[in-house]
């Protein structure tokens, strides 16, 4: 089993060390006895009829036992397929229908709800995971003989279904193979400079790739352990961070630690904390560095393909961009009409090919044709540009892009420029329908607390530095911008909400 032999391999060396503390109930549980844990819950599986390239659906609390679940899965040789803990039944309703899982997993809180959900959608056989680790699916694995022996599976074989997160349209479920899972942990693991000296904080949610393969695969990989938290918590982080030596976060973590008292001592022996799935705002980079003596090191990834691009460990961490491409990973930046390479330098769309991509999108033929191309590179549907000294920066998403007029506007322009204002706290920067121009642009905007600024003001500070083709036709000011739960800024939503400013 290739995926299974990788994540255990420091179970030989570290099987009496720590692998996790739980937060909640202060438990530590060694490699040893989770290993043992999910061996046991792998033959819950099989007896629960799960064979080899079966799906097993998830949708549970974040606790050692779903994690056990992601482990006794591969070794079952099945894929695992977790799902947003704030999808609704309706929304399971389809994830359910169209992944075809042998088994489901719910929160044991909602079971009443979720079970006859899974029956409609021809789920055979549901179980449950309990906030407190406690469940049909515990209930299996205790009552399970000791020892499994793992299902062979090759580096081919797909070992999870995961579905991305929907800010650009319906769900996908990228289908990820042993080896894309395993060379981008390993790949990171060394690029990060992981060990089994390393205790990481982990406060991210387990069903997207951050939290699940990234934080969790690497820290399998190397032996280290980790505090696993149920979400984030700024305080308890804080807590934590002098027995802790990396943290991992989505960028409102950054921000809202930021807001707290202490940071400056908390964070006095981190060895390294990590940004990623959302940009990080040049300014939370500085403030950080500022507060802690860190730099933050920003990544860049993505469900269909792991990680990408990275800031260098030994090095410059750049603010604003993304680093470099892993080892072993290849980007190009093409021509959104043509698909042709750009010089460097020049804006395009984001290519990415290497062990990391993955296999296509599940049931999805033509969408996985449009995207990934023959000679192995994924669209990735990004724009960005790599700088003279080959550093990555992510202009925004080809989605959304604004075209007004006929001319190419990228909305990170013109929220860095409004971002760099007096009193201004952060900006999204939208094309909505216009009569005249097809597109034009909408800025909204999150004034700090107590700053009093208008829309004149924001026009004033940025109209010397943007055409006039790119300068927003109306300002809008809201309290916060709509995030989902990786912190990303829902500007689908946005563009629903003003869609009829101009009509
Ligand atoms: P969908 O594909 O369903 O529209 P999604 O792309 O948000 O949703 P994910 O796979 O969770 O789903 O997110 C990947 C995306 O997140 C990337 O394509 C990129 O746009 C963004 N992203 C990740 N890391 C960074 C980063 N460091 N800076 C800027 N954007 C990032
Ligand atoms: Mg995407």
């Amino acid at each position: 089993n290739y995926l299974a032999e990788r994540l255990s391999a420091a179970r030989k060396d570290a099987g009496s060390s720590l692998f996790l503390r739980n937060h909640q109930t202060g438990e530590d549980v060694t490699y040893q006895a989770f290993f043992a844990n999910a061996e046991r819950m792998a033959q819950a599986l099989v007896a629960s009829g799960v064979k080899p390239g079966d799906r097993v659906a998830v949708q549970a609390p974040k606790t050692i036992a779903m994690l056990e679940l992601y482990v006794a899965t591969v070794l079952a040789g099945g894929v695992f397929l977790p799902l947003n803990t704030a999808y609704t039944p309706n929304e399971i309703t389809y994830f359910l229908t169209d992944a075809e899982p042998r088994v489901f997993v719910c929160d044991l809180a909602r079971e009443e709800e979720f079970s006859p959900v899974a029956k409609k959608a021809g789920v055979a056989k549901v179980l449950t995971i309990g906030a407190d680790e406690s469940g049909s699916l515990a209930d299996l694995r205790d009552a399970a003989a000791p020892g499994f022996n793992a299902v062979t599976r090759g580096p081919d074989d797909l070992a999870a279904i995961l579905y991305t997160s929907g800010t650009t349209g319906r769900s996908k479920g990228a289908m990820l193979t042993h080896q894309a899972l395993a060379s981008n942990a390993e790949t990171l693991k060394d690029a990060w400079h992981f060990s089994a000296d390393d205790v990481l904080i982990h406060a991210l949610p387990i069903f997207h790739t951050h939290g699940l393969f990234v934080a969790t695969n690497i820290t399998l990989m190397a032996g280290s352990s980790c505090i696993f938290m149920p979400n984030f918590d700024a305080d308890d982080i804080l807590d934590y961070m002098p027995q802790a030596t990396v943290l991992m976060g989505v960028p409102t973590f950054y921000v809202r630690l930021l807001n707290s008292e202490g940071l400056t001592d908390a964070s006095a022996n981190m060895r390294l904390f990590v940004s990623g799935s959302a940009p990080l705002l040049t300014e939370t980079h500085e403030h950080w560095r500022d507060v802690t003596g860190h730099a933050i090191l920003e990544r860049y990834g993505m469900t269909e393909t792991n990680m990408n691009t990275s800031n260098p460990y030994d090095g410059d961490r750049r603010a604003g961009t993304v680093g470099f491409p892993l080892p072993g990973i290849e980007m190009l930046v093409t021509n959104p009409a043509t698909g042709a390479p750009l010089p460097q330098g020049e804006t395009g769309v984001l290519e990415v090919r290497g062990p990391n991509v993955f296999a296509g999108y599940w049931k999805m033929p033509e969408k996985t044709a449009e995207e990934l191309r023959d000679n192995g590179f994924f669209i990735t549907g990004d724009l960005g540009r790599m700088d003279d000294d080959g550093y990555v920066h992510i202009v925004g998403r080809q989605k959304d892009l604004i075209i007004s007029g006929g001319y190419n506007i990228y909305p990170k322009e013109i929220e860095l420029l409004i971002d760099a204002l007096e009193g201004i706290n952060e900006s999204a920067v939208i094309g909505v329908p216009h009569p005249d121009f097809g597109e034009a642009v909408v800025a909204v905007v999150v004034v700090q607390n107590g700053a009093k600024t208008s829309a004149a003001d924001i026009m004033t500070g940025i109209k010397d530095d943007l055409a006039r083709f790119k300068q927003p036709k109306r300002i809008e000011f809201v309290k916060s911008l709509p995030r989902n739960a990786m912190g990303k800024v829902q500007k689908k939503a946005l563009r629903e909400e003003y869609d009829g400013t101009f009509k």
